[in-house]
């Protein structure tokens, strides 16, 4: 699929536009179209529907190792600063960026090796060693490296920065020195790359190339991707407040107010959808990186003892919900961390993977990560920052051995007075208290009942969600139209829970009362689900309309209609036509698509 057919369907049916289009639009924001809005909306939707409304609290859920409960919230962007301070976001939320010396573009530095694995004038280059873009060596020559800089179709039009287009002898006389010094010097396509970005080698060493024009990157430099404002008339650094970066910290300072206002019991959950703002040095990708997103995040609260198992229950139980939505498991993939990736006081993290077309070939990104996060946040808003170096986990201090960034000093431990109760009884007044002080002789005392709870985050990102949904569901075919010629078709093959346009009602033509029983099918249907109707044109080239924007099914009332009642259903995926009476097509519509 070519990325390029998508992002033009998506503009011309109104899924996405650019944000701010008119005035050139703004880089990293997006706004979803009339379209787009429905099947985000649905998205959103099913996500809150089957992991809080629709969640049972009474069984077990397939693969739960015991009941739990679901809550929800709904928090401001805006929180007090020092919520970032406590959860690292603060002094860790940060990316090294380089920015490019001649055409004052930025990356992300870790993103420049990849992006210059597709630049256009890294690929022209290579060729003229007969290589591809890999690491492997090459077969250099000087003369030849010259002939492309100063080819005006190639070096001088694609990489007008690089220094070796912009000073061919000084840059290759530094190279031919080194070849000189050192004729066994292996050289890969990396390496060259490097030569031909410096023009000085030995004032500032080897540069690395801009991806985009192959100007010289500055050294990676520090730079956090919080976006600031104030609040309050006065811009004032005690002012200074942050737009939230991710939901999650949301959930952790309102873990006591959610225990105490209502009966939830450990384990529980706590879900929120909402806006979350990162300053991604380099959007790319579609909506993929955006700098204004929305996530849809759990907090699971659990004991300690039961986390592990608690982990692998959410890990296979959100790999599943994007599979029955419609995620092809080919291109859908867990990919647990390495050991070696954890920090020490997690023992599990994942990410749920997509193979986005604009990735390369067996490439991944991520949708959603689930992470075993301890009780590392919990402790933090409690105690202060924790050091998520220090083992076990302690609080971080400054150069004064003072906490660096202080707590709230509020108690964020759970009580399991049921279990409290239960062992008091069990075990009688005398011995109960024997057993509290560790004096009972039971070779494991059960739970003990007061205890910071360890936190299970399914963490998933709406936009990222919608964009695999719509990938996969973008199909080319060709079709007969109503004179029997092929015609290429475009359709959206969407799960009919998320498209956004469940079924259009159209009369065959636009008389003998067919309109008149169209349009009460349509208000029939119009208080259960979104419905279109349409009348204008041939009834084949409004299919094709429904197909692009991925409606599951259309319903056109024709002559027989007015005499047995009945209508045609047309299925998106099938092409199957099926003659039933408007009652069962109500409720058979009705119930595919909830
Ligand atoms: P990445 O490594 O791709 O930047 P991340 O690991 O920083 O992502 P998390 O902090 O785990 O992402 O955020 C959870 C989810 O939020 C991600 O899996 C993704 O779906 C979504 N998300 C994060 N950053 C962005 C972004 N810039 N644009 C769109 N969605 C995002």
């Amino acid at each position: 699929m070519e990325m390029e057919n998508l992002v033009s369907l998506c503009k011309r049916r109104g899924f996405l536009f650019q944000s701010s289009e008119i005035y050139g639009g703004l880089n990293g924001f997006w706004d979803y179209g009339p379209l787009g809005v429905e099947l985000k909306r649905n998205i959103k939707d099913a996500w809150w529907r089957d992991m809080v409304t629709g969640h049972d609290d009474m069984v077990p859920a397939a693969g739960a190792p015991r009941v739990y409960e679901m809550e929800g919230l709904d928090c401001s962007i805006i929180m007090h600063p020092q919520v970032w301070k406590c959860s690292g976001h603060y002094d860790l939320f940060h990316d090294m960026m380089q920015t490019c010396r001649h055409c004052k573009k930025l990356y992300r530095a870790d993103h420049v090796p990849d992006m210059l694995k597709r630049s256009a004038w890294v690929e022209s280059f290579a060729k003229v060693f007969s290589a591809g873009v890999s690491d492997e060596r090459i077969d250099y020559s000087s003369p030849d490296a010259l002939r492309w800089a100063k080819d005006r179709k190639r070096g001088r039009r694609l990489a007008p920065g690089l220094a070796l287009v912009r000073n061919p002898e000084a840059t290759l006389a530094g190279l031919d020195a080194d070849l000189q010094a050192e004729p066994e010097m292996v050289l890969s396509l990396p390496r060259v790359l490097e030569y031909v970005a410096t023009e000085q080698k030995d004032s500032t060493g080897l540069q690395v190339p801009c991806p985009e024009c192959g100007g010289d990157l500055t050294e990676p430099r520090d730079f956090n991707l919080m976006f600031e404002t104030y609040t309050g008339a006065i811009q004032s650094p005690e002012n200074k407040a942050f737009l939230r970066p991710e939901t999650a910290q949301g959930i952790f300072v309102n873990f006591k107010n959610v225990v105490d206002s209502t009966r939830v019991k450990i384990p529980f959950g706590i879900a929120q959808i909402g806006k979350s703002f990162r300053n991604e040095i380099t959007p790319r990708n579609y909506t993929f990186r955006s700098r204004e997103f929305e996530q849809m995040e759990i907090e699971f609260f659990c004991h300690p003892d039961e986390s592990q198992e608690w982990y692998r229950y959410w890990r296979d139980r959100r790999l599943r919900w994007y599979e029955e939505l419609g995620l092809a498991s080919e291109r859908l993939q867990l990919r647990e961390h390495e050991t070696d990736e954890l920090s020490h006081y997690s023992t599990g993290t994942a990410d749920i993977e997509y193979a986005f077309p604009f990735l390369p070939d067996g490439e991944f990104g991520e949708l959603e990560g689930v992470a075993h996060r301890g009780d590392f946040d919990l402790r933090s808003h409690m105690e202060g920052k924790l050091d998520e170096k220090s083992n076990p986990l302690q609080v971080q201090l400054d150069e004064d051995g003072k906490p660096k960034w202080r707590g709230s000093g509020k108690d964020l431990t759970y009580f399991d007075a049921d279990g409290f109760e239960q062992a008091k009884e069990r075990l009688g007044v005398k011995s109960f208290k024997a057993y509290m002080e560790g004096r009972s002789g039971e070779s494991k005392p059960g739970y003990p009942y007061q205890f910071t709870p360890h936190v299970i985050e399914p963490s998933a990102g709406a936009d990222r969600a919608t964009l695999a949904f719509l990938c996969e569901a973008f199909h080319e075919d060709e079709q007969p139209d109503d004179k029997g010629k092929m015609q290429k078709r475009t359709v959206l093959k969407l799960h009919p829970r998320i498209a956004p346009i469940k079924c259009a009602v159209f009369p065959l033509v636009k008389k003998d009362g067919m309109p008149e029983v169209a349009k009460e099918i349509y208000r029939a249907m119009k208080a259960q689900f979104n419905v279109f109707y349409d009348e204008k044109g041939a009834v084949g080239r409004r299919y094709r309309r429904q197909d692009e924007a991925g409606t599951p099914f259309c319903v056109t009332v024709d002559g027989d209609t007015l005499t047995d009642k009945t209508v045609t259903i047309r299925d998106r995926d099938s092409l199957e036509q099926r003659r039933v009476s408007i009652d069962d097509c109500l409720a058979e519509i009705q119930a595919s698509v909830e």
